[in-house]
């Protein structure tokens, strides 16, 4: 992991964080998870075409459980939080 990714503000409230950087920031923690951890690109696909017509997502964000799904799909173990998993 970069160290640039490394000093993301965990205290920071959103109002307070550039739009564009903190965009940059979740882009940046994607590309650094290591290979062996990522969801190959078809899936990944798969499962953000599934968050797109879920009407939990708001934002790039699960409503169920917080998360950024662009995150949370690129790593191969994690699975959609919902009750039916769409993922
Ligand atoms: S509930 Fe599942 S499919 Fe829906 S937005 Fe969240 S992670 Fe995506």
């Amino acid at each position: 992991m970069s160290e640039e990714v490394l000093r993301r503000c965990k205290k920071c409230l959103l109002r307070d964080i550039d739009k564009n950087e903190y965009f940059e920031s979740l882009k940046q923690a994607i590309e650094a998870i290591p290979a062996d951890e990522k969801t190959e690109p078809e899936e990944y696909e798969r499962r953000l075409s599934a968050c797109t017509e879920c009407d939990r997502l708001s934002e790039g964000m699960c409503t169920v459980c917080g998360c950024f799904v662009e995150y949370r799909a690129a790593k191969s173990k994690e699975y959609c939080p919902d009750v039916h998993r769409k993922w």
